[in-house]
């Protein structure tokens, strides 16, 4: 079997669901990272997974976090970097605003695992050259930001335009449409277009969607266990590699876990946990039936012959 996997979990907080969806994120708690990374930490476990935890360096102020990221490492899983901040709208900040998300985000990240960081994920999966060129100068091997589904596109493009035309400003940001037409496979970047095959730029895992469904935590959820185990199992047996994602907050729950009522305008949100749980198992358990998971600092990719 030399067909691969990775799992990654973005390690959003609780805070950024607030701001998505134009709400006051005062009352925000730390859950997506005291409840929903544990869970995933014990799922991972159960199922003899190495993950990678793309991680919001700033987070890392509140109480009790760093010791979460280092027994994220200490149980074998990787660390990357998913900004210091955690800015939607990082492909238009300021040259030096940018790089410095990027950066600090890296660097911090690093001191506080004390494990290498590696692998950059861009918030709100948008990217373009100059992003490109800030994750690789600050150190980073490789980029997981590319995400080419058509339907998340145009979802994401109607509830933007919704909330504008209800007057709500949304926090997140439509990138170009020149994702779409970007590889599935894992590719090396072209210098001058992150979203094109190339032989010097980063090295792209692009986040797997197969026949239209995209593989992350929100989709199986609203597809439920034996959906998401059937995609899976057809998607590992068609690639040579899927790269899924989760979000911490994949695993938590408004009922179970008492959660601000607010947070309903998220959906995925109101399903059980129990539920969401079986789920991620029976989706994660087809995949493995064909594919080795592994870490994405683990792959190596090369460039297409040109
Ligand atoms: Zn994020």
């Amino acid at each position: 079997m030399n067909r691969t996997a990775s799992v990654g979990v973005d390690v959003d907080s609780l805070r950024l669901y607030y701001r998505i969806h134009g709400l006051d994120d005062r009352s925000a708690s730390n859950a997506a990272w005291r409840v929903g990374v544990a869970r995933f930490e014990e799922l991972f476990a159960e199922l003899g997974i190495k993950a990678t935890f793309f991680c919001v360096a700033e987070d890392l102020d509140l109480p009790g976090n760093t010791d979460r990221l280092r027994r994220l490492v200490a149980a074998g899983h990787e660390i990357g970097n998913h900004t210091w901040r955690h800015p939607y709208e990082l492909t238009r900040q300021s040259p030096e605003i940018r790089r410095m998300e990027v950066g600090q985000g890296r660097f911090r990240l690093e001191a506080a695992a004390e494990a290498p960081v590696v692998g950059f994920r861009s918030p709100g999966y948008n990217t373009d050259a100059a992003l490109q060129k800030d994750v690789l100068e600050t150190g980073h091997r490789y980029d997981s930001s590319v995400f080419p589904c058509l339907p998340y596109y145009a979802a994401k493009a109607a509830i933007l335009g919704l909330m504008r035309l209800r007057g709500r400003e949304s926090r997140s940001m439509l990138g170009t449409p020149k994702v779409l037409m970007a590889p599935r496979a894992p590719y090396v970047c072209d210098r001058a277009d992150p979203h094109v095959r190339g032989k010097d730029g980063l090295v792209q895992f692009p986040i797997a969607v197969f026949a239209g469904v995209p593989l992350i935590g929100t989709a199986f959820t609203a597809l439920g266990e034996r959906a998401s185990a059937f995609v899976c199992d057809l998607a590992a047996r068609a690639s040579n590699h899927l790269t899924i994602e989760f979000h911490a907050a994949d695993l938590l729950s408004l009922r179970d876990d008492g959660l601000d009522p607010a947070l309903a305008v998220q959906p995925d949100l109101r399903a059980p946990l129990d539920r969401k749980r079986r789920t991620f198992r029976a989706a994660l358990k087809a995949v493995q039936r064909h594919a080795q998971i592994v870490r994405l600092a683990d792959l190596h990719v090369v460039p297409a012959a040109q």
